[in-house]
């Protein structure tokens, strides 16, 4: 940090992609001044979860900052020519690029940003008539407006609570601590993305492969990431536009619809996994090394002398499924939350269903004085759908904070071409969207 002002005009909470995408998009504005704390000694993306193959679910131009600006010096292309990777990238002929090469493409974005700190956690803020005060583990952070950007937290079913963390877990867990399966019964819970990407890493290495692993979804099926070309326009700022106009009542229904857009297995993945379950079946004789079971809701978990013992009710009537195991990983999600963070505002805003209402500029509503602002980011999925908690619309959402932030246009949020016709916004939004953020978000 070169300089500190007495109360920044932003600080932000959390350095994930998020947050970070708005420490790029912001961090050449002449005259603002801006810090982002993150209670991590460093950058890093999801480690309990970066398996060696994990692949990216978006296209590589969908980095922190070039579908809003592809001037910015933080895109992932000045990265790849910074590190002299671009020829060989654009050989491999992929879009979509490993998990831990979007991890390097965000550190290498952190050290060249002077405005973040890491090591320092967010407690508690407050309102004191003025402006916030942030109170962090280095002491107090004043701020004309604050950006909660802390990431969603992982779901783990009422009944996997309060078991040895050993042997029972979160995805969110996985990579954090030696673990050996080897030789083990594990149960893996959940059928999307995560559950997939698990069973396909336990299965991969003989030194780590589980006697047998239970893998038990309450989906009809293994059901593929829906990514084709109509589908993928959800993906648009105008979908969102559009989203965030729809009647309160419609928008869970929708969200819940159109799930697998964003919830389901990438095509490669069960590929690669139905191959591997071939060969270990039939070439190596290895007899059902992975059990799948469908339409099976978890139940309940009894830690018994046989093991853990986990019930599984079937969907559309019959016998629960009983099972002993050693090991059960729960690949069951993140949920959205009230951020702790802002438990010392909570009088102050508005509350919706348990949860903050946003407004169009990503700003919540609360009854303090309006030219200050308290941002969330991917914290609007009620209000913006499928999209927000999605690095796809990431720039844009930091682009419509920034222009609201500074009261003026600095990047073209409006609508973009499309191939479908979205219904124009409807009254619900007109009415919320204070006059600036019309201008803003170029509605
Ligand atoms: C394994 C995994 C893979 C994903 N892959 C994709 C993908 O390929 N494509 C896609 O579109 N989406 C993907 N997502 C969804 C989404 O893009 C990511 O979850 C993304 O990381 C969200 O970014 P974020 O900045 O909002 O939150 P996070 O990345 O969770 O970052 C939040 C940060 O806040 C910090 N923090 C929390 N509380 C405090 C506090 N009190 N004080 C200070 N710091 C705090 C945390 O340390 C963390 O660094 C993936 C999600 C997961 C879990």
């Amino acid at each position: 940090m070169s300089e500190m002002p007495e109360t920044f005009d932003l600080v932000g909470v959390g350095i994930g992609p998020s947050n970070l995408s708005l420490a790029a998009l912001t961090s050449g504005e002449p005259g603002l001044s801006t810090v982002f704390v993150d209670h991590k000694d460093r950058f890093e993306w999801h480690p309990g979860l970066m398996l060696p193959d994990a692949q990216m679910q978006v296209h590589f131009l969908k980095d922190l900052v070039t579908p809003v600006d592809p001037t910015n010096p933080f895109s992932f292309l000045a990265f790849q020519v910074d590190t002299k990777r671009l020829y060989r990238l654009l050989v491999t002929g992929r879009s979509k690029v490993p998990r831990r090469e979007f991890e390097q493409y965000c550190q290498w974005a952190v050290a060249g940003l002077d405005n973040l700190r890491f090591g320092v956690r967010a407690e508690n803020v407050e309102w004191d008539g003025g402006s916030f005060v942030v109170h962090t583990s280095d002491g107090l952070l004043q701020a004309r407006n604050i950006v909660v950007g802390t990431g969603l937290a992982p779901r783990l079913p009422h009944s996997m609570r309060g078991h040895d963390p050993e042997r029972v877990f979160h995805t969110d867990q996985l990579l954090r601590r030696p673990r050996d399966f080897a030789g083990k019964r594990v149960a893996v819970v959940g059928g999307g993305q995560s559950g997939a990407e698990v069973v396909n890493y336990l299965l991969g290495g003989e030194e780590r492969r589980p006697e047998q692993i239970l893998w038990g979804t309450r989906r009809t099926n293994l059901l593929p990431l829906d990514d084709s070309p109509f589908v993928d326009e959800l993906y648009l700022p105008d979908y969102s536009h559009h989203f965030y106009g729809l009647p309160e009542h419609e928008r869970e229904e929708i969200v819940q619809r159109l799930r697998l857009t964003s919830d389901g297995i990438s095509i490669p993945l069960l590929e690669d996994l139905y191959r591997r379950l071939y060969d270990l079946d039939l070439l190596e004789g290895r007899e059902r090394s992975c059990r799948i079971l469908l339409d099976h809701t978890l139940e309940d978990l009894e830690e018994t002398a046989e093991g853990l013992v986990i019930t599984w009710r079937p969907a559309r009537g019959g016998e629960p499924v009983r099972e002993a195991v050693d090991v059960v990983i729960c690949a069951t999600g993140y949920e959205h939350a009230m951020p702790d963070l802002l438990l010392g505002l909570k009088d102050r805003l508005a509350i919706s269903d348990g949860l903050p209402v946003v407004r169009p500029d990503f700003s919540l509503q609360w009854d303090g004085p309006a030219e200050h602002r308290i941002f969330v980011q991917n914290a609007a999925r009620r209000e913006y759908g499928v999209a927000d908690p999605n690095l796809s619309l990431l720039a844009w959402r930091s682009a419509v904070i920034t222009n609201s932030l500074l009261g003026r246009r600095r990047y073209d949020t409006g609508s973009v071409s499309t191939a479908l016709d979205w219904a124009p916004p409807g009254p619900q939004e007109a009415d919320d969207a204070p006059a600036e953020l019309a201008l803003n978000t170029g509605r």
